[in-house]
């Protein structure tokens, strides 16, 4: 699981704070700064990790301790994640403790670098601010004061700290400069500039740098990124995990869009339009093609996986799902070990350099009649 990993270019900054953790010169009080895409969130739960371990050898946790399995499922007792959140309905306080199984649920599926525009998304805001509360100080203080759970230390995330108001700042204050002992306070915003000086003189300052190309490329190359893809999200990324991801998914909505378009056509018996479609995929050059047929593929799958009543097997994007849902009628049994083996040849003869219009014709050709069959 991502959030485990070690943070994704920032070993350098990982192992230094591990090595400050051991020789006991860790700051109480941190404040990571850069976009969340950078990874911050991902080097303060390795910092925690890291401090809760009971069996560590060198600068990572070990991963089997009772306590690392307790961070395997963001659920030490001496973590705590503040980050901001909206009211809920019929509530008259904005506390972090009510959100915080779609903040483990988002940190689980997403790994740590998602930033606002991701949580915003998840957590359904709409045009809803979200900001931390002078409540969700009151239970910082108030959970702080306990003994920690394991007798070691207590750590305390506060994730988009710029969204502290200033009575919410005002109540830590106090804490931040002088925390329980084996207290660390780590907070995390996008710059210095949105906080107020009196935390900014309480906390050491550790600005996080930009991932490097190199390892935004790999990254999203174990998600399953084509080359193009990659450049293309390393190139206008800066070194923003969050960003990136973002950038890849956008191109992915495309395919969706065109898959869907295909497939009408497909359904349609449209010849003049399936025509008009080929020429577009031949544009789209070859290693864009290859991108689309695995695309296609796995939404052929996924209908059948649905089809037969694993639901909670299929993966697929939320937009997705509802065309998935109808189209699944039109694949079944007589027709989809057909179509995975025309969309596999179109892949090979893709990847074989046949031109492009001929081979999305062909294969819109038999997709037309494929889609047609009986159960
Ligand atoms: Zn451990």
């Amino acid at each position: 699981m991502e959030v485990l990993r070690p943070p994704i270019g920032q070993e350098t900054l990982a192992a230094r704070l591990a090595e400050r953790a051991d020789q006991g010169s860790l700051a109480h009080a941190m404040l990571f700064t850069g976009a969340p895409g950078r990874g911050g969130l991902a080097l303060a739960l390795a910092l925690a990790r890291r401090l809760h371990c009971t069996n560590h050898d060198g600068p990572r946790p070990c991963g089997k301790c009772p306590s690392c399995q307790q961070h395997a499922q963001l659920q030490h007792p001496d973590l705590h994640f503040t980050f901001p959140v909206v009211k809920p309905p019929g509530k008259d306080k904005a506390l972090s403790a009510d959100q915080l199984i779609t903040w483990r649920t988002l940190l689980q599926q997403e790994g740590p670098y998602f930033d606002m525009v991701d949580l915003r998304e998840r957590m359904a805001l709409g045009n809803k601010q979200p900001f931390i509360s002078v409540h969700e100080a009151q239970d910082i203080l108030r959970r702080l004061a306990l003994t920690a759970h394991a007798g070691g230390w207590k750590v305390q995330i506060i994730w988009g700290a710029q969204f502290m108001r200033t009575d919410t700042a005002n109540k830590l204050l106090k804490v931040i400069e002088e925390p329980p002992a084996k207290t660390v306070f780590i907070l995390l915003a996008d710059s210095t500039e949105s906080l107020l000086a009196t935390i900014l003189s309480r906390t050491q300052i550790v600005p996080i740098p930009p991932v490097t190309g190199d390892a935004v490329g790999q990254w999203l190359q174990g998600q399953g990124a084509s080359p193009e893809q990659i450049a293309d999200a390393v190139g206008l990324s800066e070194g923003d995990l969050a960003r990136a991801r973002r950038l890849v998914r956008e191109d992915a909505a495309e395919e969706f869009a065109l898959f869907v378009d295909w497939m009408r056509t497909c359904f349609a018996r449209d010849g003049r339009k399936a025509a008009g479609l080929a020429d577009g995929f031949h544009d789209l050059g070859r290693e864009r093609q290859k991108q689309f047929l695995v695309y296609a593929l796995h939404m052929i799958r996924q209908c059948i996986v649905g089809n037969y009543g694993a639901a909670a097997a299929v993966r697929l994007r939320a937009s997705e799902r509802g065309f998935a849902e109808k189209f699944s009628a039109y694949i079944h049994h007589g027709n989809v070990v057909e179509m995975q083996k025309e969309l596999e040849k179109a892949l090979r003869d893709v990847s074989g350099n046949v031109y492009g219009r001929t081979v999305f014709l062909d294969l819109s050709m038999r997709m037309m009649e494929l889609l047609h069959r009986p159960k």
